[in-house]
């Protein structure tokens, strides 16, 4: 994601009643937060948060969380909230790495991972958000049987994921090279800012899901 320094926009997500700035110490209240007890589902590293906003507005019988690192990103996401104001919709300003400290044991229903920046060189590996720490990570938060689906149209990416899953409590329950050509993991797809531009430009997109073994 291209980062432009937006002036404001760290003052405004302090201020905002959908964004949390400061959720270390947050771990198992997020029900309380939305007020029920539907299940809850993240995007980490959301973007500019238009999947996890159309899901929110699809579904809102499920509870959903975006966690982006970059105020000046996350800024048109909650542009559009502060609109539309869609009750099952929060927004989390953070870096992931710290979410065990943002998440209760089984809180989360549900994880999203929609084109995690790729960190191409080795003594990166641990920052994507598909390496075995972050798995490891996952593991903490997500419910007995929670799911994590990953999309990206980066191959080696997508194959060290596969790696890392081989290393983790995480199995692959399905996956594809190419979404858009597959029948049966392309029924009801949400569409991703970046997987519509990547797309439009020829790239399969590839997917998987991961569950408990
Ligand atoms: N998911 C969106 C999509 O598919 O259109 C955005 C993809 S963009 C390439 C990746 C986003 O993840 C960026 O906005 C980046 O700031 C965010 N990100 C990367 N690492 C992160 C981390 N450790 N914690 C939170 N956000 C992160």
């Amino acid at each position: 994601m291209r980062l432009r320094n937006i002036p404001g926009a760290r003052e405004t997500m302090v201020e905002n009643e959908y964004v949390f700035t400061e959720p270390e110490g947050m771990a198992g209240k997020w029900h309380e937060v939305f007020g029920n007890e539907h299940p809850i589902r993240i995007e980490v590293g959301m973007g500019k948060g238009r999947f996890i906003t159309d899901l929110a507005m699809a579904n809102p019988e499920i509870n959903y969380i975006g966690i982006e690192k970059y105020s000046s990103v996350l800024l048109r996401a909650v542009e559009k909230q502060n609109e539309i104001k869609l009750e099952n919709l929060r927004f989390i300003r953070m870096d992931a790495e710290s979410i065990i400290e943002v998440f209760g044991q089984g809180e989360v229903d549900r994880i999203y991972l929609n084109f995690s920046d790729p960190w191409p060189k080795d003594r990166h590996a641990k920052r994507r958000l598909t390496s075995r720490q972050f798995l490891e990570r996952y593991d903490k938060i997500l419910k007995k049987d929670g799911i994590i689906e990953f999309k990206t149209d980066n191959k080696p990416l997508f194959d060290f994921s596969l790696e890392e899953t081989e290393e983790s409590v995480f199995k692959i329950q399905a996956h594809t090279y190419d979404l858009h050509h597959d029948e049966l993991m392309n029924e009801g797809n949400i569409m991703t800012e970046y997987e519509e531009r990547f797309s439009s430009q020829g790239n399969p997109i590839c997917k998987m899901i991961l569950e408990r073994r």
